[in-house]
């Protein structure tokens, strides 16, 4: 199994022009003394709304990895999949986020619940670890209404593990096991319990991604309780370094953190723990690039900035269709939305300070932004029209690309 760096940063390229971007910031970070590996990551999902292959993603990375001579590690993640989705995936790909959300909740039978009861009387009773803010205290009933709630997700977990490791060889895949696409959000104690049945099933895991407390909306800060969310996000690496030693889980594994773009309210709540601690951390982002994308050719105006103009109207006149997937993971007050006619009367710069995350700014939307970043299907609608204008406007996209990830996500991520 190759080892995961301590920091990894997951990136999306819905329309893999952006990666030379990309990995030009983390180029930049570098040379600030941060170490960080890119992670290219683009889901099942995306690939289908697009219709792109996996081997794109690949040859993207291994395109930017060459034309800028980055010699650190790299990998491209095969985002989301399960049993029925990973195949396409495997050739391609060395890291894997196994999707086990939708067996959360079902029954485990009982006999097995029994058997890992048994097997784990270190889980009941007042536990002793280092760190938490709290004793955790368990009975037999509480690890035995988990173990109901967890267990088929691991078991689930570690059979498309093995068909991955099976495939392409233990040794040449990353393994994440998330379970963040579900309703509740699991708390320390869950995440141990969790981590001790996918220790029991030999699922190799050097990230897991639970669902934290609060909203992760796609593109926008974090909504809830921050001081809750500290003492649950130390809690969980404080359990996981725990499990590390108890269950011989790799001395790698770490948190994940999905839909990980622009929590800059979390951002100094991650520094500050992984710099007590010495954690490690896996953030991940995705969609967010062909906001920049739009951001970077509504500057450059003319045909560019109609484009984008064009993008918006039609979202906003099918808004239904275009939120539909995502409903549960953004928050637009439609009453909010600049009407189509004052948007088409915006200059590039009104169009792009709406877009572009910057809190507190006067002209920042966050409902247009939200609304644009679903849309996204839109511009692989427009295709080559729109390809050939990001290629045209390179260098003004490359910018905000560079300074989205550099300024507004890794510095206060890893310096502060
Ligand atoms: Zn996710």
């Amino acid at each position: 199994m190759p080892s995961l760096s301590r920091f990894t940063f997951g990136v999306g390229d819905r329309f893999a022009h952006q990666a030379k971007s990309q990995l030009s910031a983390f180029q930049q970070l570098a040379a600030l003394g941060v170490s960080l590996t890119p992670v290219w990551n683009k889901s099942n999902r995306e690939h289908s709304f697009i219709g792109s292959e996996p081997t794109s993603v690949r040859a993207a990375g291994e395109k930017a990895v060459a034309d800028l001579g980055w010699k650190g590690p790299w990998h491209t993640d095969a985002d989301h999949i399960r049993l029925e989705t990973v195949d396409r995936f495997i050739s391609s790909c060395d890291f894997f986020t196994i999707d086990v959300a939708e067996s959360i909740g079902k029954a485990a039978p009982a006999d097995q619940v029994a058997a890992f009861i048994a097997k784990h009387p270190e889980l009941i009773g007042t536990l002793k670890i280092t760190g938490v803010g709290a004793p955790i205290t368990l009975t037999k009933a509480d690890v035995e209404k988990v173990a109901n709630k967890y267990l088929s997700a691991t078991q689930e977990a570690a059979r498309i593990y093995r068909h991955i490791a099976k495939t392409k060889g233990e040794d040449q895949i990353i393994a994440e096991v998330s379970m963040d696409e579900t309703d509740l959000p699991q708390t320390p104690p869950e995440l141990l319990i969790i981590l001790a049945a996918l220790a029991d099933e030999k699922v190799k895991a050097q990230t897991i991604a639970p669902k934290f407390t609060g909203r992760f909306n796609k593109g926008v800060d974090y909504v809830g309780d921050l001081v809750q969310f500290e003492r649950e996000f130390n809690d969980d690496l404080a359990v996981i370094a725990h499990a590390i030693k108890a269950y011989g889980l790799p001395a790698t594994l770490k948190l994940s953190l999905h839909s990980g773009s622009d929590k800059f309210s979390l951002y100094p709540i991650i520094r500050r723990a992984t710099a007590k601690t010495g954690a490690g951390i896996h953030i991940k982002t995705a969609g967010t690039t062909w906001l920049e994308e739009c951001i970077g050719l509504a500057e450059a105006g003319g045909e560019a900035l109609a484009l984008v103009k064009s993008f918006y109207a039609t979202a906003y006149d099918h808004i239904d269709e275009y939120c539909a997937p995502y409903a549960t993971v953004i928050d637009i007050n439609r009453a909010k939305l600049p009407s189509v006619a004052t948007v088409n009367g915006w200059s590039g710069s009104r169009l792009a300070n709406a877009i572009r995350h910057i809190p507190g700014h006067p002209e920042y939307d966050a409902n247009l932004r939200q609304l644009l970043h679903v849309s996204f299907k839109l511009a692989a609608k427009a295709g080559t029209k729109y390809t050939d204008l990001l290629k045209k406007h390179e260098a003004i996209v490359a910018k905000n690309v560079v300074a989205n990830l550099l300024d507004r996500h890794f510095k206060p991520l890893f310096i502060g």
